[in-house]
């Protein structure tokens, strides 16, 4: 028979939300997996949809397809007002100054190899360093990697504390006049840290610093506000935030935006060209060369209305108390273990569970029809600092129910006692 579900109380409805009304706009959580209700517990990974962005996605194509900026036609012109309203729609969501401030990339990935070949090519030198914490993501770490080695410079990694906040006395002291970046995230995928980026921003100013924020895995959580958070670049993915795949965005400080040369070169980033040389457009459209991802912008724009519509800070609540609830829920498996507890992580939880590898835990519960990943999550030196190469992770969104929560303790439970 099942071992109960674990007995604690769970979550109604914190500072007033309830999961429920996100829910029944996301059809796929609806569905079955292995002849279960799905329990999507991916989100680290992508994000389900809400209908309203499956719809703005049919709705582009079935009724406004047109390339955009070319072409004084109807269609033409009412692509670019989508694409420009998504534009401006990211730049209220961050808080950023304008709309000019935002660059369409395919995503967080795209967008700091955007920065460290533009802003990190032209700033970065011989004996420059670059300040990267460990729990970063492969994105936050390679591409500065290859900067690094190309100009000569150092990329320094800011040590981690045993419960996964980032070591701010370390970081305090590893800053100085040769620190020319510091690359952050504001929620890290695997630990689940919410880092004091204001407080990072601000020193790493005081050298003459700047800050890429990576908010891969913070905006589904909780609100952004770029220009309060000290951010010079502000990056994240529309697919973690509810919207379609392909399609993110680069925040940059006007001034910088301005001073950066252009990133890859073609159609719609040029102002005049000819063989003896060409002239670039003005910030952002100098950053965003070929046919962009417009049916992606026309989804952005509906997840970000769709996530905004509801009370964020009573979201970032009822998340909290989510995660409450599964660390207790868990806490009830013998033989697991839950990575990283900083204070005010976001609802990630990276585990492992002793006799069973991560890769079997995933298939098993798989067949329970939750989804969890397996593996290094992209952030190997992170899992690196507890010993580990792989580990299975639980990541919550605002649509998880203390039910799904139950349903993934039930499971590790039986799983236990099979192995027992
Ligand atoms: N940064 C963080 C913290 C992430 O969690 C991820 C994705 O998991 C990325 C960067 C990369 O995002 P993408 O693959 O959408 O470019």
């Amino acid at each position: 028979p099942a071992p109960a579900a674990p007995a604690s109380t769970p979550p109604r409805g914190a500072g007033g939300f309830d999961p429920e009304t996100a829910r029944r706009d996301v059809p796929v959580l609806h569905r079955t997996v292995n002849g279960r209700p799905l329990v999507w517990l991916d989100n680290g990974a992508t994000t389900q949809k809400p209908r309203q962005v499956i719809e703005a996605l049919g709705t582009y194509y079935s009724a406004a397809n047109s390339n955009i900026h070319r072409g004084a036609h109807t269609m033409a012109r009412e692509a670019t007002e989508t694409y420009e309203a998504g534009r401006a729609a990211v730049a209220r969501f961050l808080g950023a100054e304008s709309p000019d401030s935002i660059v369409f990339t395919r995503g967080t990935t795209e967008a700091i190899n955007l920065v460290a070949q533009t802003w990190g090519r032209t700033n970065i030198g011989p004996g420059d360093e670059i300040l990267v914490p460990r729990l970063e993501h492969h994105s936050n770490i390679v591409p500065w990697q290859q900067l690094a080695k190309e100009k000569r410079a150092r990329l320094v990694p800011v040590p981690l504390l045993a419960d996964g906040s980032v070591d701010q006395a370390a970081f305090a002291d590893l800053l100085s006049f040769r620190t020319q970046l510091v690359a952050v995230s504001q929620a890290s995928n695997v630990l689940g840290t919410v880092p004091p980026v204001k407080e990072m921003a601000a020193l790493a100013h005081r050298y003459g610093a700047k800050v890429l924020v990576d908010g891969a895995q913070a905006v589904a959580h909780f609100p952004v506000d770029v220009r309060d958070l000290g951010a010079d670049f502000y990056v994240f993915s529309g697919h973690k935030l509810f919207g379609p795949t392909g399609i993110g965005a680069l925040y940059g400080r006007p001034e910088l935006l301005e001073a950066m040369p252009p990133w890859q070169g073609g159609g719609n980033m040029i102002d005049q060209v000819d063989f003896t040389g060409s002239t670039y457009a003005p910030v952002p459209h100098r950053f965003e060369a070929g046919t962009g991802h417009i049916s992606g912008v026309a989804g952005l724009l509906a997840a970000i209305d769709w996530l905004t519509g509801f009370d964020r800070e009573a979201v970032a609540a009822y998340e909290h108390e989510l995660l409450a609830y599964a660390e207790r829920a868990l806490a009830e498996v013998p033989g697991l273990e839950i990575l990283g507890s900083a204070p005010g992580k976001i609802a990630v939880l990276t585990f492992t569970l002793a006799g069973l590898d991560p890769a079997d835990i995933a298939r098993l519960l798989d067949r329970d029809g939750i989804a969890v990943r397996a593996g290094h999550h992209c952030a190997q030196p992170s899992l690196r600092h507890y010993g580990l190469e792989t580990a299975a992770r639980a990541s919550l969104a605002l649509y998880n129910t203390p039910q799904d929560v139950d349903r993934l303790a039930t499971s590790l439970l039986r799983m236990r006692e099979d192995i027992a």
